[in-house]
């Protein structure tokens, strides 16, 4: 039997962060060392450490969006992309400084005028010009009505040119990198790059080999939720996951080609030869799923994320909340919860639109009524017609306290759309629950 998952410490933290701050310092701490008898404090040297720790921090995010196991297991992926995103800002901030800095320092501003510039000094302009330019693309995608997809290629492609024309302008435009040590580290640091691209093309589901998973049922639940149920077709490790994981799933889908989505199971995962995504329908790959027929092939990854009331055991009542399609791993962790048989006290306020927009409602009475685990399920809809009796309007600190009662010693997860998860995690912080009693999934890497 495998042991009992663990929630993650400090000290399972400190080597991925440890080896991380290593990694990133690594051309800069080279330089500073190599380079400690001729340093001097100005703005020409602090735009070359700029471009030095920029250059790290670029090339560890192709670690960092490699789906790794090793940040996985302490942080949750989820975290780690969302540490990528700021650490994308953050080699942006200190790319620009860069030419800027030498600018302002004895260079002048012909640097970033001259059009005769050498070659190399182009590249480092385009290196300069993708890293700068991703941050407004990730930001405006929606705006610009670029498709998730095409965006993820746009920016693994401006991601190359940032650390392949950084490399190249480095190389040519001063004498610095004919220093041994600071050569080695900027040339390891690529090659870490390297081996963390080729890992995430590698990792699953990988286009052209065998799909592990065959879809067995589609389902309605409401009008714009299906479920999607998949059997198992071979075994690969790490398979077993977490209930309230999450995996990336590629199905075969007309129109969409092989792009892999990530889904939270919602199904218990203690079966796990088989697995059931519930999906809403959203965009251009959800909106097709009604068109998956019983036989399809599906790849799978292993599961990520560390939303999990596994990971909290010292958490004896429960307190869910989720709206629309958040409720996928809170049903997740109800159904293993009852499949395990535990006693514990469960509250759910599930928000929703209006009364057909409620998926699983009738399972969720059944458990309710069956008493294991000692589940109490409040519905809230924000547009609900004359006859409802509920709960009415949007999750918020009154409803919560008010159902919930007394909040300590309560775990909270928490999850749903953008809006609601800021507008909840902001109520529970009204409310005195402490940060580490509040867990909580974003939708969105
Ligand atoms: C951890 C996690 C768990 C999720 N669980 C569920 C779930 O159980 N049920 C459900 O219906 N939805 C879930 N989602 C959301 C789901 O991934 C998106 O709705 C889906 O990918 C949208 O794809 P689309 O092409 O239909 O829409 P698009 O309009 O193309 O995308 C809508 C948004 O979904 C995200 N997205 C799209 N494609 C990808 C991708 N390949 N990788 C990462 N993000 C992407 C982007 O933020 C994008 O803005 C989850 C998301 C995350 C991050």
């Amino acid at each position: 039997m495998s042991p009992p998952p663990q929630p993650a410490s400090y000290r399972d933290r400190l080597p991925p962060l440890g080896a991380y701050v290593l990694l990133a310092a690594l051309p800069l701490g080279a330089s500073l060392v190599a380079r400690a008898g001729s340093l001097e404090l100005s703005l020409v040297e602090a735009g070359k450490a700029a471009a030095l720790l920029g250059y790290g921090i670029v090339a560890l995010q192709f670690v960092l969006s490699a789906r790794l196991p090793w940040p996985e297991r302490p942080f949750g992926l989820d975290r780690v992309f969302r540490f990528h995103k700021s650490m994308g800002i953050a080699a942006a901030a200190l790319l620009l400084a860069h030419p800027l800095l030498l600018a302002c320092g004895e260079q002048g501003a012909g640097l970033l005028t001259d059009l005769r510039a050498p070659w190399y000094l182009w590249a480092g302009k385009a290196a300069l010009l993708a890293a700068v330019a991703m941050g407004p693309a990730a930001v405006f995608r929606a705006a610009l009505r670029l498709p998730y997809d095409r965006w993820r290629l746009l920016h693994g492609f401006a991601a190359i040119v940032v650390l392949v024309g950084g490399l190249g302008h480095a190389l040519n435009v001063s004498d610095d990198l004919d220093n041994k040590p600071i050569r080695a580290a900027v040339f390891a640091l690529l090659i870490v790059a390297i081996l963390a691209y080729n890992r995430y093309r590698q990792s699953p589901p990988v286009l052209g080999r065998p799909p592990n998973y065959r879809v067995q049922a589609v389902t309605r639940e409401t009008p714009t939720v299906w479920t999607v149920a998949l059997e198992r077709l071979s075994r690969t490790r790490g398979e077993e996951g977490l209930p309230g994981q999450f995996r990336f799933v590629s199905l075969d889908l007309p129109g969409v080609g092989d792009e892999d989505h990530p889904f939270t199971a919602a199904s218990d995962p203690a079966n796990s030869a088989m697995l059931s995504f519930t999906i809403k329908a959203s965009g251009d790959f959800t909106r097709r799923i009604d068109r998956v027929q019983p036989g399809d092939r599906a790849c799978v990854s292993p599961p990520f994320g560390r939303f999990s009331y596994l990971l909290h055991p010292k958490e004896e009542q429960l307190v869910f909340l989720a709206a629309g399609i958040g409720i996928t791993p809170l049903m997740s962790m109800i159904r293993h919860l009852r499949a395990t048989g535990e006693q514990r006290d469960v509250l759910l306020i599930y928000g929703n639109r209006t009364e057909e927009d409620i998926a699983f409602r009738q399972e969720l009475a059944e458990i309710e009524a069956g008493g294991v685990p000692r589940l109490r399920v409040a519905h809230v809809l924000s547009r609900p017609d004359d006859s409802w009796t509920g709960e009415q309007g949007h999750i918020d600190g009154e409803k919560i306290s008010r159902l919930c009662g007394e909040v300590t010693g309560k775990g909270f997860y928490v999850c749903g759309p953008p809006s609601m998860l800021r507008d909840t995690l902001r109520a529970l912080r009204a409310l005195g629950v402490p940060r580490s009693r509040v867990h909580y999934e974003h939708f969105a890497l």
